[in-house]
């Protein structure tokens, strides 16, 4: 089965200016994806717009029609960050739905995985706030939709994005429906995401977050989803697992600092890929959030698909992990250890 890509030229429209976060993002992207040979044997989905209602699982009826307003009276800037156009409204109606493609395609058996290469992207955006280039949170929404439309009642959100997506875990802070689990940079933007952030109420120990160092390798970031994603994801047993793939953590990235290379990339999409075989009949769909460097980012996500498409993906670096990572590492466990089972042992 192939693996499908879910895009579309409006994703284009969405116009930020002078701006990291650029139409270029995905044109490079999908060029990437051509030069290797890779885009010729995807399946290539066209998305649907998300409706209004739709947007309404995640954020308020009052947020969306004051988005809808202010792109229709000719944009500008709903933060210093984050800027909309005209057509930004209609764009971002678009991501949101091409998430939501993503999410249907992989349950309907068509391809085997997909990944949703939208913008703009999604995990800051707040209930009722733009931010950090977010308008709607895509994958936020798509999980929701998910929950709702396949009665799905355990969904795995990884959140590899350099950023903490305080948007997502927003969302789903007191929803154990929703399991979301975040590597972050713990000094970088926004300034959320701390360890002892678990969630609330119901949702308590639902929320993971993983503040780490910008000294961050590939070696690192395997250490971290070994030792923490998968025991959790096997503990979950997630039905759907879905994807934030921001991949501003490659060490080129011009607003990150992290040290992360193609292959690393590659290698958590084998571990994502592995955990959606072992426990969510291989449901597995990926968005697109953060990026910055052109020609990383298409590095980055040719590997990602080389993966899903069943290229060996060599073996993971040896050496040390850093000091950094392993503390982090140590400090979810304790913290989470009274609410997962799997952290009590060892
Ligand atoms: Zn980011």
């Amino acid at each position: 089965m192939r693996v499908g890509l879910v895009y579309d030229p409006a994703y284009l429209r969405h116009d930020t200016g002078w701006h990291v976060e650029k139409p270029e993002r995905l044109t490079r992207t999908l060029a990437a994806l051509e030069e290797k040979g890779l885009l010729d044997r995807l399946e290539q989905i066209t998305p649907r717009a998300a409706s209004v209602e739709e947007v309404a699982l995640v954020h308020s009826r009052e947020y969306i029609e004051s988005i809808e307003v202010f792109c229709r009276k000719g944009g500008g800037h709903l933060d210093p960050d984050t800027a909309a156009s005209p057509e930004s409204f209609a764009v971002a109606l678009l991501a949101a739905g091409g998430t939501i493609t993503a999410v249907e395609a992989v349950v309907a058996g068509t391809v085997s995985r997909a990944f949703a290469l939208v913008r703009p992207p999604g995990h800051h955006a707040l209930p009722d706030r733009a931010m950090g280039f977010c308008l709607f949170n895509n994958v936020a929404v798509a999980a929701r939709w998910a929950a709702e439309r396949y009665s799905f009642e355990r969904i795995l959100v990884v959140d590899w994005d350099y950023h903490h997506g305080n948007g997502t875990e927003a969302a789903f802070y007191r929803d154990p429906g929703v399991l979301y689990f975040s590597t972050h940079s713990a000094v970088g933007y926004p300034g959320t995401g701390w360890v002892d952030r678990v969630g609330e109420g119901p949702g308590r120990g639902f929320n993971i977050n993983v503040p780490l160092p910008e000294t961050t390798r590939d070696i690192d970031l395997w250490f971290v989803f070994q030792k923490l994603l998968v025991p959790v994801a096997a503990e979950y047993r997630p039905e759907l697992v879905l994807v934030s793939a921001g991949q501003d953590g490659y060490r080129g990235d011009p607003i990150a600092g992290m040290r992360l290379t193609a292959d690393g990339y590659g290698w958590l999409a084998a571990v994502v890929a592995e955990i959606a075989d072992r426990h969510a009949g291989g449901r597995l769909a990926a968005v697109l959030e953060g990026g910055y460097d052109l020609h990383g980012l298409g590095e980055c996500v040719a590997a990602i698909f080389k993966t899903w498409q069943g290229e060996p993906k060599g073996s993971a670096e040896t050496g040390q992990v850093d000091r950094g990572v392993a503390a982090a590492v140590a400090a979810v466990k304790e913290i989470h250890r009274e609410y997962w089972q799997c952290f009590r042992q060892g």
